[in-house]
């Protein structure tokens, strides 16, 4: 929902506190997810982010989130879905070329990142994106890479 979405990008700086608050309680509790195992938990992960990220920001569920790097504008909202934008069509006003109805999701990123601590990382070039992990948990992924030992 796209007025949600906007709503989002405008409070980035609380998003981006939930979101870390989130990380540290999957780190603390990341023994017991050991224990229950990652592959176990991938679709209830995957169910609850595609519900949650869907709602507040639009979420594609690309299994490789950079919102905390994007002002917490969902990047896959982009028609073209660049990971890294603007591309050069962005209208005066700010809306998409592609679709005028809707405010460039690279614009509303750079408004995001002005109110979140660390918002200078949307100048950091996005990898391509591994469509192998399209549909996966995010979240558990980011876990995993933080908790490898
Ligand atoms: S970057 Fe990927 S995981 Fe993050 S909100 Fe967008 S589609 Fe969802």
């Amino acid at each position: 929902m796209r007025v949600l979405r906007y709503w989002s990008v405008s409070r980035a700086g609380a998003m981006q506190r939930v979101y870390q608050a989130l990380e540290r309680l999957l780190i603390q509790i990341d023994p017991l997810l050991r224990k229950i195992g990652y592959q176990r938990l991938e679709a209830p992960f995957a169910a609850v982010e595609r519900l949650l990220k869907g709602w507040f920001f639009d979420c594609r569920m690309c299994g490789h989130c950079v919102l905390q790097s994007t002002g917490m504008s969902c990047p896959m909202n982009c028609p073209k879905q660049l990971r890294n934008g603007p591309c050069g069509g962005v209208r005066a006003d700010g809306s998409c070329e592609l679709d005028p109805a809707m405010r460039c999701v690279w614009v509303e990123a750079v408004r995001g990142a002005a109110h979140m601590p660390g918002g200078e990382r949307i100048q950091v070039i996005q990898a391509p994106l591994d469509h192998s992990l399209a549909g996966r948990s995010a979240w558990l992924r980011e876990l995993r890479l933080r908790t490898a030992a």
